[in-house]
C-alpha cells in the first residue's frame, strides 16, 4: 500500500509517500520560518502566497525520492484541518485536483491525528494509549482504546505550550520560532527563579501556560526596573522546567488512571531536549508501560505523519468526496 500525504496548515509545505503505513519512502519538507521570523510570527496571507509556490515543486520532488509515479498510489491523505484556512486551502485543492485527474481515493486527515500517528512511522501502536500532544496550537492528553478513536481527557485552558514557548521567547528577544532557542538557553542554566505551576483542580488533566507566561514577564520587567539583569539561561530553565513538571505529572497521573501500554510524545514541543529526557527517564522506571519518543524530524510539522494517519482510515475503508474543504476548526473526536 503506498499513501501520498499532503501538509500545508501553518507554515511547513510538505508532501510524502509512505508504504504500508509505517516506512518512509520520502517526506519533503519545506519551511517558510526565514519569511517569517521578520514579523515575529506566521502571517497567514504569506504562508498562503508560499505554499502555492512550493506545493507542486514539493511533490514532484516526493515521488522522485520515492521512485514511484500516481499508478502507484492507493491513496492521497490529506490535512483538513486544524490550521490556517488559507494555508489548509492549497493542500486540500492540490489533493482533490490530484485525485480527481488521476482518479484516486481521497482521504481527509486531522493535523493532530497526523502528529499522533508520527510515532506508528516508529514503531507499532499498542491500544489502549495515551498520547502527550504539545504543539503550536494544542496541548492535550489523547486516550486511544483504538485506532482512529481520540478522546480528549485533558487540553490546555489558554496558551499552547509551544505558544508560550514562542512568546516567553519573545520577551527574551530571540528569533522566532523561540522553542528551540529556550531549549538551548534552558540546558546552560539553573531553574533557580521560582515560577508558578497550573496544577487546577484536583484530578483535571487539563493544563494552562498563560499564568507562567506572564510570570516570566513580569520577573523581566521587574528586574528591568530595579536596573538588574536577569540570567536569560536561568530564566529559560526555570520556565522549561514548570513546562515540564505539569507536562510530564499529569501524564504520569494519566498513565496509572488509564492503564495504558504505551504513551506516544507527540507535535512541535515534542523536540524539546529537557521534556524528552524528563519523559524518558519517568518511564525508565515503569517497566510495564512503553514510552515512544519520535525522532526531531517527525515532531515538527510533515506530510508523513498525514499519511501514516490517512493509511489507517483508508484500511477503514473512509474516502472523501471531491466537497472535501478545508475546516480550520475540526474537532478530533468527531473525526476519525
Ligand atoms: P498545531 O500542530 O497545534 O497546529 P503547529 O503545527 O504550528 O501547531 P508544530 O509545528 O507542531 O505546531 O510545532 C511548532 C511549535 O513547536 C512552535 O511553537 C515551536 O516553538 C515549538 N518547538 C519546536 N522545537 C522546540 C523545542 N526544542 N522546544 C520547545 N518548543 C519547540
Ligand atoms: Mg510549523
Ligand atoms: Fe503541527
Amino acid at each position: 500500500q503506498w499513501i501520498m500525504g499532503i501538509e500545508t496548515s501553518c507554515d511547513e509545505t510538505s508532501v510524502a509517500i509512505v508504504k504500508n503505513g509505517k516506512e518512509i519512502a520520502s517526506n519533503i519538507v519545506s519551511s517558510q520560518i526565514e519569511s517569517h521570523k521578520r514579523f515575529g510570527g506566521v502571517v497567514p496571507e504569506i504562508a498562503s502566497r508560499h505554499h502555492v509556490e512550493q506545493i507542486t515543486i514539493v511533490l514532484e520532488e516526493a515521488l522522485r525520492q520515492a521512485n514511484i509515479g500516481f499508478d502507484d498510489l492507493d491513496a492521497i491523505a490529506v490535512t483538513e484541518g486544524p490550521g490556517l484556512v488559507g494555508a489548509l486551502l492549497v493542500g486540500v485543492n492540490a489533493a482533490k485536483a490530484l485525485a480527481f485527474a488521476h482518479n484516486i481515493p481521497l482521504v481527509g486527515v486531522h493535523h493532530i491525528s497526523g502528529h499522533i500517528y508520527a510515532n506508528r512511522l516508529v514503531t507499532e501502536l499498542k491500544f489502549p494509549l495515551l498520547s502527550l500532544v504539545v504543539s503550536g496550537g494544542h496541548t492535550e492528553l489523547v486516550y486511544m482504546k483504538e485506532h482512529g478513536h481520540f478522546e480528549v481527557i485533558g487540553e490546555t485552558r489558554d496558551d499552547a505550550a509551544g505558544e508560550a514557548y514562542d512568546k516567553v521567547a519573545r520577551t527574551l528577544n530571540l528569533p522566532y520560532p523561540g522553542g528551540p532557542h529556550i531549549d538551548r538557553l534552558a540546558q546552560e542554566g539553573n531553574p533557580a527563579i521560582n515560577l508558578p505551576r497550573a496544577w487546577l483542580e484536583e484530578g483535571s488533566y487539563d493544563f494552562s501556560f498563560s499564568g507562567l507566561k506572564s510570570a516570566v514577564i513580569n520577573t523581566v520587567h521587574n528586574a528591568e526596573q530595579r536596573g538588574e539583569k536577569i540570567s536569560p539561561e536561568d530564566l529559560a530553565a526555570s520556565f522549561q522546567e514548570s513546562v515540564i513538571d505539569v507536562l510530564v505529572t499529569k501524564t504520569l497521573r494519566a498513565v496509572e488512571e488509564y492503564k495504558v501500554k504505551q504513551v506516544l510524545l507527540a507535535g512541535g514541543v515534542a523536540a524539546n531536549k529537557g521534556l524528552r529526557k524528563t519523559l524518558q527517564e519517568a518511564f525508565d522506571k515503569l517497566p510495564n508501560v512503553e514510552i515512544v519518543i519520535p525522532p526531531l524530524k517527525l515532531c515538527t510539522d510533515n506530510a508523513a505523519m498525514i499519511a501514516a494517519a490517512g493509511s489507517i482510515l483508508f484500511e477503514k475503508g473512509v474516502r472523501s468526496t471531491m466537497a472535501l474543504n478545508a475546516n480550520p476548526g475540526l474537532d478530533i473526536t468527531i473525526h476519525n
